[in-house]
């Protein structure tokens, strides 16, 4: 029996609501991620992706509608216990890293786990071990400003994991990264996915990166307007299929 770890029901985001400026970005959104899924969100510039992706992941606060992660609708947690609830299971990677620069590698990884109750020992402990997989053990006494793009995005994404997070929110993760640098982010966010059963729910506009996922939507105008899976397709046949249907959506946005 598939585990459903994320549903949305009637979503619906009105920014600037019940001012002059009201403007409904998502509309009626029913979707559902099963444990173990990595999906990838494309669609053109101001569909809705990031509202999208904020509005599943606790850091915005939707209009209307339901959104229930394991089980548990956001709408109803407290300021603080939607805290809790993050650190419990949600991992976040972005597209400019967000990480503190007044703050260590060493301290910016240990961030999630300021509010936590977990020892200091602990805390080095899972650094290090992190540190070391990610191949930034020596960049840990450094400041963001000191490390290169593909760094400061491993220390990210060692920020995304220190808490062991069942999901991982991650919007545009490699629209910093030259092609090297993504790749080496994709094959670790695969490995995530498959060795560790970590759900991904990743923004792109990159075919080639959407084609890591195991299943895309494509959003368009706050709806999401196509759904494609990867099931027995090769990487290339999947990717193909997905060029397909970015072509295809931008044709038909073309027409009217
Ligand atoms: P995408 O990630 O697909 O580029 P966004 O989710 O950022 O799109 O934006 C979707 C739409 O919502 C756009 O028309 C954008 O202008 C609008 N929007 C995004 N954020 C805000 C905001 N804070 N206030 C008002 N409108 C917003």
């Amino acid at each position: 029996m598939e585990e459903l770890v994320l549903e949305t029901r009637h979503l619906k985001k009105i920014y600037n609501y019940h001012t002059d400026n009201e403007f409904e970005a998502l509309h009626d959104i029913n979707f559902k991620v099963y444990r173990g899924e990595f999906i990838a969100v494309m669609g053109p510039s101001g569909s809705g992706k990031s509202t999208f992706i904020n509005n599943i992941s606790t850091i915005d606060m939707y209009t209307s509608g339901h959104v229930y992660i394991n089980g548990h609708e956001i709408r109803t947690m407290s300021a603080n216990e939607i805290g809790t609830f993050r650190y419990k299971n949600l991992g976040f990677i972005f597209q400019d890293f967000n990480l503190l620069e007044s703050h260590t590698m060493y301290e910016n990884i240990a961030m999630p786990l300021s509010l936590a109750h977990v020892s200091r020992d602990e805390i080095d402990r899972r650094i290090r071990d992190l540190a070391e997989k990610m191949d930034i053990v020596q960049l840990l006494k450094k400041y963001p400003y000191e490390c290169s793009g593909g760094q400061r995005q491993r220390t990210a994404i060692c920020r995304a994991l220190i808490n062991n997070p069942h999901i991982i929110a991650a919007d545009e993760p490699t629209g910093n990264l030259d092609s090297k640098n993504s790749s080496e982010l994709m094959k670790i966010l695969v490995r995530l996915n498959r060795e560790n059963g970590v759900t991904i729910v990743m923004v792109t506009h990159d075919p080639l990166i959407a084609s890591y996922s195991s299943r895309l939507i494509y959003i368009r105008d706050g709806n999401i307007e196509s759904e494609l899976r990867r099931e027995g397709r090769t990487q290339d046949e999947y990717f193909q299929k997905i060029v397909e249907i970015n072509s295809a959506e931008s044709r038909e946005i073309l027409a009217e």
